[in-house]
């Protein structure tokens, strides 16, 4: 088994596995193995200073059988077109796998967000909008939020799609301001919809989640979420989380609404007090009911998994466990909720957006939560069956579900057989 931590090469091994046991033809394999189209371009951007600097820029459109690609964009310094890549086929398996008519894509800059003004992150933002312009399309390929980048990014970026079309086309981006044609609901829904199926999977195993303790892997929007909403929809008891500086354990619990203070105030969860700070590393294998990863890819990989001591695993992040990882996991009896299925809840919560943009008729907040509800838990009740018929870990069923639905809709448009 290869030991890349390349995420496109990980992403194609997953699906050789699917593959080969849905006995896909060589021909149907080879086509799914690869983005149908990509776009790689430069981004020229006029400083504060006065100066320019151009930045790369990125967007895949993995597969669009099912329906218009979506995904996000990320904004990251260490951001590489196989990331792109492998994010794209993952939306791909991850719409399917909640059954949402679209495909997959995904979008992102090099570039460090947390060093750019207020003023040049719109220039960037509306730059990359520029340059893909011809290429997305309500649909076509419709873009999202996704590590680093905010609702703000995505009104500048819809207004220079609209400026461009000169038309108004609001589903042209989702994850928009609620004030700005955003859907009530879209700014907790991936932690949300992670939340929803950790609830299903504790009641598949007979566990109790009430005062159960869980640790979170990164706070951006879904680690902040999944503290709120574990502990209000779960009763979980917080007692780890982390960011990009590092850690913090109390066995007591952290508080949710002192923890976002302060990392608002210090830009950090690092050094709250009356928590004993910790590296990621230590995060991820202390011994909790719940490990949520909320932040990047590879944190859990061969040679951390033995030492991983959670029941279950949210993925809310993408990519964060390796397949060597993976089937140490599964060995060592612990549940892992593959990060397609549980982080699917953005993206559901997306759809619904653009369908209301469609409409331009605006649901309350009860009927996105029933609907996200009942997508997520659909969804988790079909990979959960597969991987019980089929005696494979919860990944492996994922992909199952999902590339098998992608496969029937490529056969029956004639693309490949
Ligand atoms: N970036 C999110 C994801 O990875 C959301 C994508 C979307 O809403 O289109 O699922």
């Amino acid at each position: 088994m290869s030991t890349s931590l390349n995420p496109f090469e990980i992403s194609q091994q997953q699906l050789d596995e699917a593959a080969a046991i849905l006995g896909l033809s060589p021909a149907m394999h080879d086509f799914l193995r690869t983005p149908m189209r990509e776009l790689h371009f430069s981004i020229p951007v006029q400083m504060d200073d006065g100066g320019f600097k151009t930045f790369q820029g990125f967007r895949v459109q993995y597969n669009d059988a099912r329906g218009p690609a979506k995904g996000g964009i990320r904004f990251h310094p260490d951001e590489t077109i196989d990331t792109v890549r492998a994010l794209a086929a993952w939306m791909t398996w991850k719409t399917s796998v909640v059954d949402i008519p679209l495909g997959g894509g995904k979008g992102g800059v090099i570039c460090d967000p947390k060093a750019l003004s207020e003023g040049e992150l719109e220039r960037l933002s509306r730059g990359y909008i520029r340059r893909v312009a011809y290429f997305i399309g309500p649909d076509k390929d419709v873009p999202a939020p996704d590590v680093y980048t905010t609702p703000q990014i995505m009104a500048w970026m819809m207004d220079e799609y609209e400026t461009i079309t000169g038309r108004h086309l609001p589903g042209i981006i989702t994850g928009k301001p609620v004030q700005l044609f955003g859907s009530l609901g879209r700014g907790d829904a991936t932690a949300r919809g992670g939340i929803y199926v950790t609830r299903e999977a504790a009641r598949a195993l007979s566990l109790n989640l009430q005062g159960a303790t869980a640790a979170i892997q990164g706070y951006g929007n879904a680690g902040q979420y999944a503290h709120l909403l574990g502990r209000d929809l779960l009763g979980l008891k917080v007692v780890a989380v982390s960011d990009s500086k590092g850690g913090i354990y109390s066995p007591a619990g952290i508080d949710y609404g002192q923890v976002v203070k302060w990392k608002d105030e210090t830009r950090s969860v690092v050094n709250y007090p009356g928590a004993d700070n910790i590296t990621n590393a230590e995060l991820l294998e202390l011994e909790v009911d719940v490990l949520f990863p909320a932040a990047l890819e590879n944190v859990i990989t061969a040679s951390n998994a033995d030492r991983i001591r959670a029941k279950i695993v949210g993925e809310l992040a993408n990519g964060p466990t390796t397949p060597e990882a993976d089937t140490i996991l599964y060995n060592n009896g612990v549940t892992v909720l593959p990060d397609f299925l549980c982080n699917a809840g953005g993206v559901t919560v997306s759809y619904f957006e653009q369908v209301q943009n469609a409409y331009n008729f605006y649901w309350p907040l009860e009927e996105i939560h029933t609907r996200l509800d009942d997508k997520m838990t659909t969804a988790f009740h079909a990979v959960h069956q597969m991987a019980q018929q089929r005696k494979v870990h919860n990944r492996l069923a994922a992909y199952l579900v999902a590339v098998q639905r992608v496969a029937e809709t490529v056969a029956l448009r004639g693309w490949v057989k």
